[in-house]
């Protein structure tokens, strides 16, 4: 019984237009040649796109797995990821060419070209390594979508430290955990961060967290909101008095390939994050790769994505991959509701955007303030849309295909991991006729199967695990200090031809089309009377229903059936909830999926309990659903009221 069972179907097909086709990178000719040459040699073919990347010791090897599940790639090469970023674009027109447009919160916005992104990282390198942080020490930067966030990131790189970013919107307590894992000796922060017109208080934060963090010799402060805050003598300094004695000159420290560039902790949707650790020249190698093809990035566009810099997006797809490629990236501090509901919309008519990424837990929110917003916005200069984050329900995606791409704009719908460094499943913009709520394909290069529990392969529509049988260049390389926990969390039972895989924690299917549907975590399918179904299938049934805007299913124990189905739904702000709303939506997911996924209990929220990143937690939901309250690790929870607020919620179950 380790298959999934599936009842969606989704008919239509959207082809890339003719234009688009013209002007891509890749055709799909272009695309069936690339799969030849990565399935003939896939050691060779990464060697070639490793290319992309400036090497002060060109590589010579691919993939060294001897030691598996343990890898390395490219390993005699050396080199410093900003030379790729910076320094080669010194030396063409894209020296004054826009490297960063940001918008910040309150309206007010700067122009960072080329050259200057290159001096300011390297004044604040040489700043870091007067303060004596040299290469391979562990940096944390807790700070808000400024400048000088990217700044800080390309400068530990510059110096070879290996930084560790946390997302802006954590706590004290969030932080002291991850500085103390990481063994970090400096904190790169702000005064504070502007969000829904209100101040976070960043440096207060990280104060807080230093009582118990004996590590940390230097905290570094950006001025940004010019509020109070106390500076401990010795410790602390303001970043501008660092900087200002320092000339724009620093030469990149030269690492081997296999240097940690990064540590990242994972957004904490099934359990407590993980340190999950990158390489510099593997990772680069796939952040290039992808971000040329599955943007299609050409010197014309002028990139937006809405992630934060504290995620693996903003990591690979605003920072490293982006500025290798010497695009304009357009970066926004605040929150796309302030101060009104189509601030994103603005910023790409302010910027005329070409390309647009964002999640889908955002488009729902598009779709419930309502299609008033974007319509008032002429858009007409994107070209290109993306998601990443979750399976994006059909609704969902057809949303985003008529409001924001207005019929025109290929969509890439990208799945990958903090774990996979980029983009590992993807329509190409230019080639791939795409299906609403799949993300079609595997790149070239990438080996990823859907098998059962035993390592055999699933047939088409059959649901199973998703692994992924050989690794990539961007593949983590350890979790910091734990290498147990690696081997442990990522090759555990499953094998394939007798040897252990990759295990992506998701549950998937390949269509008749070879199409890749995302199914929902395995830990989060549902065991319902014998048949297991995917959360991801269901949740779209009801967010399909026009009056539902999210939707959570999750598994509550019956004696009967094994787990019955509670759904916690929240409704668009324009319908109200009526006496026969739980019975409609039973009836609607009925309709669409079929009598075994009925919901037993559909509760009404007005909030989901969601990570700061914007996925939801079931593994929250399962156990208010069983339990009436949640008692797991919630550290990465975005709204810590939300539950309480679930505990007592509306459910139509007397
Ligand atoms: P943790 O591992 O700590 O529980 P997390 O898995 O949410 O947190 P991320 O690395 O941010 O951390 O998320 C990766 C996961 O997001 C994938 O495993 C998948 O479940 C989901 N995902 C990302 N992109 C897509 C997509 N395009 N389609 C479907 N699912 C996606
Ligand atoms: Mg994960």
């Amino acid at each position: 019984m380790s298959t999934i069972e599936s009842a969606q179907s989704e008919k239509r097909l959207f082809p890339p237009s003719g234009a688009f086709v013209q002007q891509a990178h890749l055709d799909s000719e272009g695309l069936r040649v690339l799969h030849d040459e990565a399935s003939a040699d896939p050691g060779a073919f990464w060697l070639g796109q490793a290319e992309q990347l400036v090497w002060r010791t060109r590589p010579t090897q691919g993939l060294d797995d001897s030691q598996h599940p343990f890898v390395r790639w490219f390993a005699d090469g050396r080199l410093n990821l900003t030379e790729s970023c910076l320094d080669r674009h010194l030396h063409t027109a894209r020296r004054n060419k826009a490297a960063l447009i940001w918008e910040g919160e309150p309206g007010d916005h700067r122009v960072l070209t080329y050259f200057e992104l290159h001096r300011e990282v390297c004044r604040t390198a040489a700043a870091l390594l007067r303060l004596g942080i040299k290469t391979g020490d562990r940096v944390i930067v807790y700070m808000p979508m400024v400048p000088e966030l990217v700044i800080a990131v390309l400068a530990c790189a510059r110096i070879g430290a290996t930084h560790s970013v946390i997302f802006g919107g954590f706590s004290a307590e969030a932080i002291r955990d991850r500085i103390n894992d990481a063994g970090a000796i400096a904190v790169i922060t702000a005064d504070g961060g502007y969000r829904r017109g209100k101040v976070v208080p960043l440096k207060h934060n990280v104060d807080e967290a230093l009582q118990h963090c004996p590590g940390i010799r230097h905290v570094i402060v950006v001025s940004r909101t010019g509020q109070d805050i106390t500076m401990h003598p010795g410790r602390d300094h303001f970043y501008s008095d660092l900087v200002k004695a320092e000339s724009g000159h620093c030469e990149p420290a030269i690492v081997p390939a296999e240097h940690p560039l990064f540590i990242l902790y994972t957004s904490g949707t099934t359990g407590k994050p993980k340190g999950v650790v990158h390489s510099t020249g593997g990772y680069g190698t796939q952040v290039a790769f992808t971000a040329k093809h599955v943007f299609d990035l050409r010197d014309e566009d002028t990139y937006f994505c809405t992630a934060d810099v504290g995620w693996v997006t903003g990591h690979s797809y605003i920072v490293y991959g982006p500025l290798i490629h010497g695009a304009t990236v357009v970066i926004y501090e605040g929150a796309p509701d302030t101060p009104h509901k189509g601030r994103f919309w603005e910023i790409i008519d302010k910027w005329g955007v070409t390309i647009f990424y964002t999640a889908p837990t955002a488009i729902r929110a598009f779709m419930r303030w309502g299609d008033q917003f974007p319509r008032g916005y002429r858009m007409d200069t994107l070209r290109l849309l993306g998601t990443v984050g979750e399976p994006i329900n059909p609704a969902a995606w057809m949303w985003y295909h008529e409001h924001i791409g207005r019929g025109r704009c290929p969509i890439v719908d990208t799945w990958w991991q903090t774990e996979t460094g980029g983009i590992m499943v993807s329509p190409l913009p230019g080639a791939t006729v795409t299906k609403p709520g799949s993300c079609t394909r595997p790149l070239p290069g990438i080996a990823v199967e859907v098998i059962h529990k035993d390592g055999t392969r699933c047939g088409p529509n059959e649901g199973g695990y998703l692994v992924i049988t050989r690794s990539w260049p961007g593949q983590l390389r350890t979790v910091w200090g734990d290498p147990e926990r690696y081997r442990k969390t990522y090759f555990g039972d499953l094998t394939v031809d007798g040897r252990s895989v990759y295990f992506t924690g998701d549950g998937a299917r390949f269509d008749e089309d070879g199409y890749l549907w995302v199914m929902g975590r395995v830990d989060d399918v549902l065991n319902v009377a014998g048949h297991r179904i995917g959360t991801a299938e269901v949740e779209s049934a009801l967010v399909g229903h026009p009056h539902v805007a999210e939707a959570a299913v999750v598994g509550r124990p019956d004696e009967l059936k094994g787990q019955a189905i509670v759904a916690f739904v929240t409704l668009r702000s324009s319908h109200a909830k009526t006496p026969d709303t739980a019975d409609i939506l039973k009836a609607h997911v009925v309709h669409e999926i079929g009598a075994i996924a009925r919901p037993d209990e559909i509760r009404f929220t007005d909030a989901l309990p969601k990570t700061r990143s914007g996925k939801i937690m079931r593994r929250l939901l399962r156990e208010i659903a069983t339990t009436g309250h949640a008692v797991g690790d919630v550290t990465t929870l975005e709204d810590l009221a939300v539950l309480t607020r679930l505990s007592a919620t509306d459910s139509d179950e007397e």
